[in-house]
């Protein structure tokens, strides 16, 4: 391969509402165990690019390569069966069930419903609900209703939901807002964890929270790149210190 294998590729993704491009050929790559942010100011088309990724909006023009897919052609449940998952900033749990059900729920279906097999697999998902509620703090709250449980405990039961059917790309959308200190500083510890086996996307303006996760940061303005490389390295650009200051 005369090119690097990334595990995602972006090039010249655009879309348009009536004629506005919330954005506009914008090319980025993710390498295979990396965490990136993506910074800018309000509009900058951050989530469009996330919604994009996901499926949910569909781009005008550009491609979006994940290892050997494209995923421009495909509906969002085919992108999730690739391995993408995606968390919105308002939790999507279900408050009347407990964090056990609610990870239960998630674990990924397969078609076989013969008897032996849903037993064994009963065995199976309880271990990975285990699993996964240890790995988001919550192996204390298994039998909580999440309807209880803190703001940030949703927020890490959200991710563990998505963990649990061991995504290869993780996109998260301000995963950290409203959390106290120590949840944010928890939330840093588990995406350094489970990047050991995929690579995570965050859009995030807590710049303190930034610092402690990303290997790269890609700060959007009006649907492009604008600076893109460690944090030190676009806190320092002056095309972004321009339009953070000038607003
Ligand atoms: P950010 O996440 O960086 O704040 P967004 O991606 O939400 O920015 O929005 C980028 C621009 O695209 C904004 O001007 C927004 O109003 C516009 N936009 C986003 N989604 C739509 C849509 N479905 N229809 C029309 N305009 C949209």
């Amino acid at each position: 391969p005369s090119q690097k294998d990334f595990l995602l590729s972006v090039e010249g993704l655009t879309v348009s509402f009536d004629g506005f491009k919330a954005v506009n050929d914008l090319s980025f790559y993710i390498d295979e165990n990396e965490i990136r942010v993506i910074i800018g100011p309000n509009g900058a088309g951050k989530t469009t690019v996330l919604d994009l990724i996901c499926g949910r909006t569909k781009a005008t023009s550009g491609s979006i390569k994940f290892r050997d897919s494209e995923l421009t052609d495909l509906k969002e449940h085919q992108i999730v069966h690739k391995g993408v998952g995606r968390k919105f900033q308002n939790p999507s749990i279900y408050e009347e069930l407990t964090v056990f059900e609610n990870l239960e729920l998630s674990f990924p279906r397969g078609r076989n419903v013969f008897g032996a097999l849903a037993f064994r697999r009963d065995a199976e998902v309880r271990d990975r609900v285990d699993e996964i509620a240890s790995l988001v703090f919550l192996q204390n709250q298994l039998h909580t209703p999440a309807a209880i449980l803190s703001h940030g405990q949703k927020q890490w039961l959200e991710i563990g939901m998505l963990l649990i059917q061991d995504p290869t790309l993780l996109m998260l959308d301000e995963p950290v807002a409203g959390m106290s200190v120590g949840e944010r500083l928890k939330t840093a510890e588990l995406l350094n964890t489970i990047i050991k086996d995929r690579s995570v996307i965050v859009i995030e303006h807590d710049m303190k929270f930034v610092e402690d996760i990303a290997h790269r940061v890609t700060v959007m303005h009006q649907g492009k790149v604008l600076s893109e490389g460690s944090m030190a390295h676009v806190q320092n650009d002056p095309k972004v210190v321009e339009v953070y200051l000038g607003h």
